[in-house]
């Protein structure tokens, strides 16, 4: 007998057939004497038809607060109409909300953090053998609000419940069937892979590679919660997500892109010392989360600086930037959004030469042109024109797996 935590995703709860599916899945496990914790997301695209509704109303101004209150309504829906079909299969149940389970949080409305599950409740429900269903992405703040914990945010419920009842497995139930060495759809030839580790797991999830919610993949890692990404259609194995795995004879696990990249130049900055300092700090005062730079070489006194941010911070970016523009004195400042961030991730390069050359002399047999590089020890990212995004995402998987 073991305690599971099971998570369902939108999608494997869009309609009531899909509920049934879901209910019956969790009465199979259940009916082997297994403890059953439940988290579910909202179903299909509730939550984005809610965010529409609010726009409706108030298009730019609508307060945190009740964006929360609305968007919490979503998974309210979802654990009802489960909790209803796993009644109607005869089986004890009951639904809880994200308070009612002990989820506390931190009041940041719409991005809220996790503090503490106070389990008392759901542990009386599971010693009554209940099957427990729970309202994911959404908790209390100190000031008894409702919050969210952002968009995806239910991978990261079931990962703080599994590891607030030291569960003995954490499923994470979705509409493919485990994660692959590149988006199935696109690459034909890419490979699901029966274990990856949480840093690689990591390094993906950031990708946009998008099974899992990467801050799940965090919490999982501190509190060394087992995940399993399986599908909710499918009954087959899925991929184990954990601290350590076999080696396996790849030594790349999986190629992807993001194309939710700019790229900021500032052109023509003095060479003198405090210049990069100045503008990264302005930028971090602008919240704003920096990943590739590059500064070139000087020259005639002068040098240039390069770096990306994600898109959606890029209007902060320049912000930032246009506030130094007395005190910098850059000749000019330009920004690219039709750039790409190409990578690969596998735990195996650390201890193997000639991974960056083998992804280098792939982009080059096919005439892309790479303009910036990062590497990290398990990764290695190059930056490319967008248009060329899949192409090169190809051609890399082709050369380490395909
Ligand atoms: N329903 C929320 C969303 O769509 C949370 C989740 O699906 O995990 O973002
Ligand atoms: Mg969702």
């Amino acid at each position: 007998m073991s305690l599971i935590v099971k998570k369902f995703g939108g999608s494997s709860v869009a309609n009531a057939e899909r509920v049934f599916n879901v209910a019956n899945r969790i009465v199979e496990d259940y009916k082997k004497g297994n403890d059953i914790i439940v988290v579910v997301s909202a179903q299909g695209d509730t939550t984005d038809d809610l965010i529409a509704k609010a726009k409706e109303i108030n298009p730019k101004n609508a307060s945190k607060r009740e964006m929360d209150m609305l968007l919490s309504a979503g998974e309210q829906i979802s654990i009802a109409l489960l909790a209803m079909a796993i009644e109607k299969l005869g089986y004890p149940v009951v639904s809880l909300l994200g308070w009612q389970a002990g989820f506390s949080t931190d009041s940041n409305h719409g991005i809220a953090r996790i503090k503490a599950v106070n389990s008392e409740r759901i542990k009386n429900e599971i010693e009554k053998h209940k099957i427990v269903v729970i309202a994911g992405f959404q908790g209390l703040n100190k000031y008894d609000d409702i919050t969210t914990l952002g968009r995806g945010g239910s991978d990261t419920s079931a990962v703080a419940l599994a590891a607030a009842m030291k569960a003995d497995l954490c499923q994470i139930y979705t509409d493919v069937d485990g994660v692959y060495s590149a988006d199935p759809r696109k690459i034909p030839t890419a490979v699901k892979m029966n274990e990856i580790s949480y840093d690689e797991m990591l390094e993906l999830a950031t990708l946009g590679a998008q099974v899992l919610n990467n801050r799940s993949v965090e919490m999982a890692k501190k509190y060394n919660v087992e995940l399993e990404v399986l599908s909710s259609l499918e009954v087959k194995p899925g991929t184990i997500v954990k601290e350590k795995v076999k080696m396996e004879k790849t030594l790349i696990r999986g190629a992807a892109k993001d194309n939710n990249v700019a790229c900021i130049s500032i052109i023509g900055l003095e060479d003198t010392p405090g210049i990069a300092f100045k503008i990264f700090n302005k930028i971090a005062q602008y919240k704003v989360n920096v990943d590739i730079i590059l500064q070139s070489v000087g020259r005639d006194n002068t040098k240039d600086i390069t770096f990306t941010v994600s898109q959606d911070q890029s209007d902060a970016a320049i912000e930032a930037i246009n506030s130094l523009k007395e005190s910098l004195n850059y000749k000019d400042l330009s920004i690219d959004t039709s750039v790409s961030k190409v990578s690969i991730v596998g735990a195996g390069m650390e201890s193997n030469p000639g991974v960056a050359s083998k992804m280098f002399e792939a982009l080059s047999d096919a005439g892309i042109n790479i303009r910036m590089i990062s590497t990290s020890e398990i990764k290695i990212s190059v930056l490319i024109d967008e248009k060329y995004a899949d192409k090169a995402v190809e051609v890399v998987h082709d050369k380490f797996i395909g």
